[in-house]
């Protein structure tokens, strides 16, 4: 049988459950022959720990009528308002641990534990479950079923939608658990069933589990257990960005795990790789104690990090901030050391609202976000709907594309939809301009490709500033640049031009890639050909950077390949010197480039530059990765 690593698995009768773990005899040590196991899953939270297994298994999920009517529906609504009572004081009790957890942590899941509050109070959820009581007659165990997992599927995209991706499917992927976190916690309480408990697992453990919530997360003592593992999750849910916070080595996400392990079984993690090894030999024992000495000398060095400039070992001083999804992710950044907010999505407030958001509630928003950034800027770029992301706000609002594009992604999206109907932007730009007494901010447009474009949005915030002042709102007498997203061909080809108009820029390489191969960044069909180091997309970044920088136009660059910390050296090559990109990256792109010189980094974009093939552009950033 073959694995995912090509290798035949090495014992009869061993054979893998699936296709990701393979069985090889370690070495004969003279006193016993030992069998490891080996398994693959999502590498989801650095380092490396070993330990023996403690299995926390949950019972069985209630069975739920979906079908059954209600005698008394007026029962029913007071059962629920009973577990959803109870559900508070579980959530409360939470809350309450968290002063006993590391301050990094406490406010990753003290904002999770927010939301839950939130969606146990007078939410859409709760109005969605008392409705289907009510109106459809469902037993409340069958409507907050059908409510939770119909908002769930809301935020994945709903029937007949695209599915979000990139980020967006991350994001997306951590509202819709949410819902059915809140569902299942809201099932139990209405069944009195009890909830696993982490309180008798053996200090040194590894916690292994078929899945693991993100309020299970809150209640892990991070003293205790050194891993954690599970059969389902992957690696950009919540528990992960939880793990990744508490500082717990995981990998999720492992076919097969519950069927191999056994209760006190020594087990190896090694969660940047992503494998675990059941009944580790004795070479792969050694080579893991090293791992746990490594990784624990690396987090010493990335926390120092964090108060150290990010410059080149040659003086340049660089750039290093953060894109910000959601508010929640706030503290994250906090403690990446990032200076500021390079990209701050505004999608959130339309995916998840049923109707436009308002100025004011906007305001408040970035009010509390430019407030939390205490004096580092905040770049906020107006909404980019349209293409494979979904707003059900402007859907029902009559603004989303016509529906007779077969390709969304070349329709009406980002500022072609803003122009169209500018009411929106007028709104979002009203409550950026108030907000930003609060601090420094920029204002980004998405999706440009022509300067005429910017000339028309201009003079609609220059319109809705006069109407701010006139309502007597104090503006500075400089408004917030302006400025653009760089993610077309069209605008990285006709960046001299649109640099006259901007007053800043920041390469969208994610789309830019997408738009200059003609590959869909959706797509699973067509993702081996999605690079972003082709060398067609290189030449484009090359082209606009130089624009900008001959108009002394300040440009970063804020898609995924921003916290690479690979591509890093070769973006500053072509005279890149800022970077945005998800928080938890900053430390690790801090760490490369400390230890670089420009005179390098413009030797390898050099080479680069002169390769026609991603291979090629992929073998000699590598290389130089590697020191060579
Ligand atoms: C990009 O396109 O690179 C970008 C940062 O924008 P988004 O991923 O939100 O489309
Ligand atoms: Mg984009």
């Amino acid at each position: 049988m073959k694995t995912t690593d090509g290798m035949s698995s090495g014992v009869s009768g061993a054979v893998p459950a699936e296709g990701r773990g393979r069985r090889a005899r370690a070495a004969d040590r003279g006193t016993r022959v030992l069998a490891e196991y080996r398994l693959e899953g999502d590498a989801t939270a650095h380092g490396v720990a070993i330990g023996p297994a403690a299995m926390a298994v949950e019972g069985p999920a209630p069975d739920i009528d979906e079908a059954a009517r209600a005698d008394d529906p007026a029962h029913e609504q007071a059962r629920l308002t009973e577990a959803i009572e109870r559900s508070i004081r579980q959530v409360e009790r939470l809350r309450d641990r968290l002063a006993l957890l590391p301050e990094d942590s406490k406010l990753e899941i003290g904002s999770l534990l927010e939301v839950y509050r939130r969606m146990l109070g007078p939410s859409r959820l709760q109005r969605g479950i008392r409705q289907r009581i009510a109106q459809d007659g469902l037993l409340a165990e069958a409507a907050v079923r059908q409510e939770a997992e119909a908002l769930a599927q809301a935020m994945l995209g709903g029937p007949g939608r695209p599915a979000p991706a990139g980020e967006d499917a991350a994001a997306a992927q951590r509202r819709a658990g949410e819902f059915r976190e809140i569902g299942r916690r809201l099932v139990r309480n209405l069944g009195q069933m009890p909830f696993r408990s982490f309180n008798a697992l053996p200090v040194g453990a590894v916690l292994v589990t078929e899945q693991l919530r993100p309020s299970d997360a809150a209640l892990i003592d991070p003293s205790r257990i050194v891993a954690v593992v599970t059969e389902e999750g992957g690696s950009t849910d919540h528990t992960a960005i939880m793990l990744r916070a508490l500082g717990i080595p995981a990998v999720l996400a492992v076919h097969g795990l519950m069927a191999r392990v056994r209760d006190g079984a020594t087990i190896v993690v090694d969660g940047s790789a992503g494998t675990v090894v059941i009944d580790p030999g004795e070479d792969t024992l050694a080579a893991a104690r090293r791992g746990v000495a490594d990784y624990a000398r690396e987090r010493q060095a990335l926390g120092r990090l964090r108060r150290l400039p990010a410059k080149l070992s040659s003086g340049e001083k660089l750039q290093l901030q953060a894109n910000l999804e959601l508010p929640a992710e706030l503290p994250l950044i906090a403690q990446s050391g990032a200076s500021g907010i390079g990209l701050l999505r505004t999608e959130f407030l339309f995916i998840n609202a049923q109707t436009m958001p308002d100025e004011d509630g906007q305001e408040a928003v970035y009010t509390e976000v430019i407030a939390a950034m205490a004096g580092d800027t905040t770049t906020i770029r107006v909404v980019d709907w349209g293409g494979e992301k979904q707003s059900e706000a402007l859907t029902r609002a009559g603004l989303a594309d016509a529906g007779d594009n077969l390709n969304p992604a070349l329709g009406v999206r980002g500022l072609r939809l803003l122009l169209r109907h500018p009411a929106i932007l007028e709104t979002q730009f009203a409550a950026i301009l108030r907000a930003s007494a609060a601090g420094p901010v920029r204002v980004m447009l998405p999706m440009v490709t022509s300067a005429h474009e910017i000339r028309e949005a201009r003079e609609i915030y220059h319109r809705v500033a006069r109407r701010l002042r006139r309502r007597g709102v104090k503006l500075g007498d400089t408004l917030p640049p302006l400025g653009i997203m760089a993610e077309t061909p069209a605008a990285a080809i006709m960046g001299d031009a649109l640099a006259q108009e901007a007053e800043f820029l920041a390469i969208g390489t994610n789309d830019l890639t997408m738009y200059t191969l003609a590959v869909d960044r959706a797509s699973a069909e067509v993702a081996s050909l999605y690079h972003p180091l082709h060398p067609a997309v290189l030449r484009l970044i090359q082209t606009v950077t130089e624009a900008a920088l001959r108009q002394y136009r300040p440009i970063s660059v804020c898609g995924e390949i921003a916290g690479d910390p690979r591509v890093v050296p070769l973006l500053i090559g072509l005279g890149l010197r800022s970077f945005s990109m998800t928080a938890s990256a900053v430390p690790r792109v801090k760490r490369v480039v400390r230890a670089l010189s420009f005179e390098d980094c413009r030797r390898l974009a050099h080479r680069v530059m002169q390769v026609s093939g991603v291979d090629e552009v992929t073998a000699l950033i590598d290389a130089f990765a590697a020191g060579e």
